[in-house]
């Protein structure tokens, strides 16, 4: 007897706000929605930039094949075995999906209403915002280029930027930082 083993992956299916609508976009397309429930903004199961699918659940697929006097095929697999984690970058073309973009649009949105702060520090801090998303090798130096926008700036403004931080960035850069998520 002899097994083979292969990961495939699913379809998700997620609202630019970051729901997650379905993980089973594919096999189970009654489970999608045009617009998401929670937020009603619309949903994806594509690249915006490049079309490649948003991936899903992972499929653990095997095979099983018993040597009888008929060859004996089993196809099958297993599903949602693990906690399904959101992607923040598009696998096919590397750019940051509408759910990540919209923090970062946020974030220089905010910066643009600051006038304390030059545009010269404005785009030193457009630059390392991203890096604060993702698990990346900057992720520690642009948390202390942010640092200081949080004491810098007036009190509401800190208490924006920090509650962006909050809901955006990796737990690394809030314990670097001494926020906690809730
Ligand atoms: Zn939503
Ligand atoms: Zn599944
Ligand atoms: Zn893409």
């Amino acid at each position: 007897m002899s097994r083979y083993r292969n990961i495939q992956y699913e379809t998700a299916q997620i609202c630019e706000d970051g729901h997650v609508i379905t993980i089973h976009a594919k096999g189970e397309p009654a489970t999608c929605r045009e617009s998401c429930p929670k937020c009603g903004r619309p949903t994806f199961t594509a690249c915006p930039s490049c079309g490649a699918f948003i991936p899903g659940c992972e499929h653990d697929y095997y095979t099983i094949k018993t040597n009888c006097d008929t060859d004996h095929v089993v196809s099958h697999f297993d599903c949602c075995t693990k906690s399904y984690e959101i992607p923040k970058y598009c696998h096919g073309c590397g750019e940051p999906y509408p759910w990540i973009s919209g923090y970062i649009d946020e974030f220089n949105l905010l910066l643009e209403k600051i006038d304390t702060i030059s545009d010269e520090q404005k785009e030193i801090l457009k630059k390392s915002f991203p890096d604060l998303l993702s698990d990346n090798v900057h992720y520690a130096s642009s948390t202390l280029e942010i640092a200081p926008l949080l004491s810098e700036v007036g009190s509401i403004a800190a208490g924006a930027f920090q509650t962006l931080l909050k809901k955006a960035a990796i737990d690394e850069v809030l314990q670097l930082l001494n926020l906690s998520r809730t």
